[in-house]
């Protein structure tokens, strides 16, 4: 695929613009012309839903990141409508570093990193700002500015640290202040114990409910429900998904919608895992969403889900590939290195697709994941199956805008190994994500009475670890060259290369120096990384310094696909016994801590590269066109909105908190 397309006398470009560490990418949104009329309207009023929940994950992120957001657009916008005729010297610089500042502010909705998750302060001076406020007969509250620029209030959002009250660590809103990390998790601990679901079904307990402390003392969940918390946003989604009703493409997706609207008027769990199965069950389907409470990775104990949503439509070529993975699940779980207890015996369920996404909101905007898998509920994954997607607009995207960055000529150790890449990554990338989303989650099992959270902090990483040693471990089995998945026998050495170089150094780039691995998937790429090389022992990969450059150097290549299965093997028993401490032991050891003289190199490597280590994507705008009665007729899309248009036009039709 070529970097630049035309379409409909727009220039289109995969790359946009980019700031701080961050560069903006476009995704085009192959076949909507193609579509009904009836699945485009149907597509119209499920973006709107989407973009209706924006202002929830800006409260969920952090209490005043709404108040903040509003003094600096009001900001931005009289900067931006001022002009720059006659500003120079020093006030350009100002604001540029502002301008910065509200970009990062809206990439992360809020001013922390959105993958590190500290604060971030502006690159202009408090005094400028202020200055710039009165000029503008902008009022504001004087704390509101003192927050912005003391990098300790409010320090981290989601603090992962081993051993510190992670509660009263992470400046998230989950919890109100002052509730500790042993309140809350005895709170949820009497839930559990109380719940009247049969034991082997319990719902996601708090995972739409902000934790909050009554005037007597005593704890109780704030529910996200119309009425309830978030009720004016989850008003305006409902609406809109009582709008997308009659366009459902089947009774099925129906219901699903009516569901989520029964979720969203009353807030229980256990509707939300009748919904969660509805749509499960809803395959037929073309057009899809997810809007609601659905990650938790923001929330440091693992409860709290923070709002999002994403809609596509199925890529019905793309998804021949992942539809022979599921018709072999069985085949892959009775050959899975795992001991045999925790296999499951019967792998269903299991519904694989590439889809083309329309819209992403909430915590999947701009930074977003390229495969989905859900629900999240362990016990619906393991008596329905889970849906799993791969994106392939996304990975298109990133694909194209990788080409020509030079990662590959200044972290591959020679040509020959750098060629193989160029060939085979693109095919290798993403089987490993159809792998990882479709077989990788969805296998395994645990013991009887083995609780799902039994791995607290660690649970993400180490489910994350099993998902990517499944894949990388059937990546060079044989068997995806004879299901016609891998060209050929040597198809997956590229991968085992860039997996292990990716974990070992070059993910590097995207921590600052000093800190240590805190993201989930980061640590496990790490951590699988980091034990490999360890237990190369017969210098199956090796880490080599050459001209004062570190690289990566892969001896043997089947002898590393043997040691992805013993660690899948010790992974899996980890989860399905629910091992904490072998857990918690593998993660502290292998995920994350850093070299510091290595992080030094790869970060000085790198910046001579003058690239970005994180992307995300501007979404195209969708226009109704209607007819005299108010009816749609046509929905168009461009591809034309910057990112800060885009941001304002989103803030000025779709506040709701
Ligand atoms: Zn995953």
């Amino acid at each position: 695929m070529t970097g630049k397309l035309r379409i409909e006398s727009n220039e289109f470009s995969y790359s946009d613009e980019k700031f701080a560490d961050i560069q903006l990418l476009r995704y085009r949104v192959e076949g909507f012309e193609f579509l009904s009329l009836r699945q485009k309207t149907l597509i119209y009023h499920l973006s709107e839903a989407a973009l209706a929940g924006r202002d929830i994950l800006y409260d969920q992120n952090g209490a005043r990141n709404l108040a903040l957001r509003r003094l600096l657009e009001a900001l931005y916008m009289a900067l931006k409508s001022d002009g720059v005729a006659g500003v120079e010297g020093a006030e350009v610089r100002e604001r540029e570093a502002f301008a910065e500042y509200m970009k990062r502010f809206w990439f992360s909705h809020g001013p922390h990193h959105h993958y590190a998750c500290m604060k971030f302060l502006p690159g202009c001076s408090r005094e400028w700002m202020e200055d710039a406020l009165r000029r503008y007969g902008i009022s504001y509250d004087r704390p509101l500015v003192d927050y912005i620029f003391d990098a300790a209030a409010d320090a981290c959002r989601c603090n992962q640290r081993d051993g510190e009250d992670l509660l009263l660590t992470s400046s998230n809103n989950y919890y109100a202040d002052g509730i500790t990390q042993r309140e809350a998790e005895d709170f949820y601990a009497r839930q559990r114990a109380a719940l009247t679901t049969p034991p082997e079904c319990p719902p996601q307990i708090g995972l739409n409910s902000r934790l909050e402390r009554g005037d007597d003392g005593t704890l109780r969940e704030n529910v996200c429900r119309i009425g309830g918390l978030y009720g004016a946003a989850i008003r305006r989604i409902v609406r809109h998904l009582e709008d997308a009703l009659p366009y459902a493409e089947s009774d099925s997706q129906r219901q699903v919608i009516r569901l989520l609207i029964d979720f969203y008027t009353t807030g229980s769990l256990l509707t939300f895992d009748e919904y969660s199965i509805a749509w499960l069950e809803d395959t037929e389907s073309q057009v899809d969403f997810v809007n609601g409470f659905t990650e938790t990775y923001g929330d440091p104990l693992g409860f709290k889900g923070s709002w999002e949503s994403i809609v596509n439509f199925r890529d019905e070529e793309a998804t021949r590939r992942t539809r022979i993975l599921a018709d072999n699940a069985q085949w892959f779980e009775d050959h899975s290195p795992i001991d045999a207890r925790f296999r499951k015996s019967v792998c269903r369920g299991i519904s694989a697709k590439v889809i083309q996404a329309a819209i992403i909101a909430g915590d999947l905007y701009p930074s977003t994941a390229i495969g989905i898998n859900l629900p999240n509920s362990d016990w619906v994954r393991r008596d329905h199956g889970s849906k799993s997607v791969t994106i392939g607009n996304f990975t298109d995207a990133y694909n194209c805008a990788s080409q020509g960055s030079g990662m590959l000529e200044e972290f591959v150790i020679d040509d020959v190994t750098r060629q193989m890449i160029r060939t085979y990554g693109p095919v290798g990338d993403n089987l490993h994500t159809d792998l990882h989303e479709c077989l990788g989650h969805g296998s395994g099992q645990l013991l009887p009475g083995v609780s799902a959270d039994a791995l607290k902090a660690h649970a993400s990483t180490i489910e994350e670890a099993r998902a990517d040693l499944f894949a990388l471990y059937y990546m060079g089995s044989g068997k995806l060259v004879e299901l016609g998945l891998l060209p050929d026998a040597e198809a997956y050495k590229s991968q085992y290369y860039t997996y292990l170089m990716n974990g070992a150094l070059t993910q590097l780039v995207r921590i600052s120096r000093g800190a240590t691995i805190e993201e989930a998937h980061m640590r496990n790429r790490a951590l699988i990384a980091h034990w490999v090389l360890e237990h190369a022992t017969e210098r199956e990969a090796e880490i080599v310094n050459i001209g004062n450059k570190t690289y990566l150097r892969v001896n043997d290549y089947a002898g590393l696909q043997r040691l992805f299965g013993r660690l899948l093997a010790e992974v899996q028993r980890i989860r399905s016994e629910g091992d904490y401490e072998a857990a918690r032991n593998l993660v502290e050891t292998y995920g994350v801590a850093i070299d510091d003289a290595l992080h030094a190199e790869v970060l000085d490597r790198y910046r001579r590269l003058n690239l970005r280590p994180y992307k995300g994507f501007i979404n195209p705008s969708y226009h109704a066109v209607r007819n005299a009665e108010g009816g749609i007729t046509d929905v168009t899309v461009s591809y034309t909105e910057a990112f800060d248009e885009q941001c304002l036009r989103y803030s000025r039709e779709y506040s709701t908190l």
